[in-house]
């Protein structure tokens, strides 16, 4: 496309988030449908990280398009601050109260990820100081983690690149080793579950559990490429923190809506957390939105006599609550949690027959939520980028697929097909059999 009068005002004017330097080609995609998208010049792609693990439904439904057209025509937005609400609104909160874990009975509307996570914080937080536990302000994390770019999101993102140069970040912040298996090198030999369960504890002895509000964790950390914890992770340190009275964020932004082949990775792990944060999938994209879910008890606190003292203008926003509802609809008349289950088990296998190239260090797979580890050297394990390959992905295969160090992130739509699976492992082993 280098020429075209659009990529052209790309490059004057749009400001690309993790894009350096302006010299880069730049790909204007104008329409899609299913899991396949289009640039200006007519070429296809294969979508194999459904947008940015967005996209459960897949591209260009129609139905979609004609709720929010009649939403928008009927009552296009309305605010829910103080008594005010839209029949929307309380219909999706309804919704999702019934297909989340039980004691998660209460919502709150966002318009994606970050914000999710900036209220969870802030629930977090008022919720001890309603309690009188004015000193619990610290929030536990991970490194490895991604929990957006807010100044609160980001202040728990564990990646030093989301810190350096943005001044202060968010005070009281401390960050765990992340459970990921095949990075042994974090572990000291040890156990992952035991290992990250001492560590807690020590943690929480240092700076005191009568100071610590919450830790926060993704279920599957998925910007180092679908890292699933070992089994009995979670439920170990729901435990421990609950005997401290710590509250458990968990970030569901991509696990949410189907993508571990569940409703929620609560269901896959067995642990529900006091609060879930979830955006993304909701609306497949097409609106932006997101829900943040909590338990009756924290819900009591923050609400209290004296009322949450946080609202976006957005929140509860009566088109995106219609086109998730019809989203969640589609998820459900189409089994695209089965679907999830049984192609995602199909692309990890097909995947990690990949396993015979040296520079794939490690697959792994939890329904549609997959991810590759590239390494230089099987031995020691050193990570070796990921970008070219999923540049050259792009270019000599016609698949979008994000890579982020030495991981490829591959978050399909739910509609992912075994043929589309089958033409994402042939182009990846044509790309990666030429890589080094
Ligand atoms: N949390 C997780 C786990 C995510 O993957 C993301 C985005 O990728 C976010 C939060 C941030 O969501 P948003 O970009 O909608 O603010």
């Amino acid at each position: 496309m280098p020429g075209s009068g659009l990529e052209a005002l790309d490059r004057a004017t749009l400001i690309h988030p993790t894009l350096s330097g302006n010299t880069a080609e730049r790909i204007v995609l104008t329409s899609g449908s299913g899991s396949r998208v289009r640039d200006t010049d007519g070429r296809e792609y294969l979508d194999a990280s459904a947008v940015l693990g967005v996209t459960q439904v897949g591209h260009g439904r129609a139905e979609l398009a004609r709720v929010a057209a009649e939403q928008m025509a009927r009552l296009e937005y309305f605010h829910t601050w103080g008594t005010i609400s839209n029949d929307r609104a309380v219909e999706l909160a309804a919704r999702l109260v019934g297909l989340s874990p039980e004691p998660l009975t209460r919502v709150y509307f966002t318009s994606g990820g970050a914000e999710g996570n900036e209220i969870a914080l802030r629930m977090a937080r008022l919720y001890h100081h309603r309690r009188g536990e004015s000193a619990r302000t610290w929030i536990l994390s991970r490194r490895s983690a991604y929990h957006g770019v807010g100044y609160g999101s980001g202040g728990v993102t564990g990646f030093p690149a989301y810190h350096q140069g943005f001044g202060p970040s968010l005070p009281d912040v401390d960050f765990l080793t992340p459970p990921q298996p095949y990075r042994r090198e974090l572990f000291a030999g040890s156990d992952v579950t035991d290992f990250c369960l001492a560590e807690l504890r020590e943690t929480i002895d240092r700076i005191g559990p009568e100071r610590i509000a919450a830790m926060i964790g993704e279920p599957i950390m998925g910007a180092v490429g679908a890292a699933a914890p070992p089994a009995d992770y979670w439920p170990r340190v729901a435990e421990l923190l609950h005997s401290y009275g710590i509250l458990l964020i968990s970030d569901e932004v991509i696990t949410g809506y189907g993508r571990t082949g569940h409703w929620f990775a609560a269901d896959h792990f067995g642990v529900v957390p006091d609060i879930m944060v979830t955006a993304k999938g909701i609306t497949s994209g097409y609106v932006p939105h997101g829900a943040v879910l909590t338990t009756e008890a924290v819900a009591d606190e923050v609400v209290g006599d004296q009322g949450f003292p946080a609202g976006f203008t957005y929140s509860g926003h009566a088109t995106a609550c219609a086109v998730a509802l019809a989203n969640l609809d589609i998820i459900e008349r189409e089994n695209l949690l089965d679907n999830a289950s049984t192609v995602g088990a199909y692309l990890g296998k097909r995947l990690a027959e990949l396993s015979d190239l040296p520079i794939v260090g490690d697959v792994r797979q939890t329904g549609l939520m997959l991810g590759v580890e590239l390494v230089a050297d099987r031995g020691t394990r050193e990570p070796l980028p990921g970008a070219a390959v999923a540049e050259a992905l792009r270019e000599r295969a016609g698949i979008l697929l994000r890579a982020n160090g030495n991981a490829l992130i591959v978050n399909p739509p739910l509609i992912f097909t075994q043929e589309d699976a089958d033409e994402l492992v042939a182009g990846l082993r044509s790309v990666l059999a030429r890589t080094r």
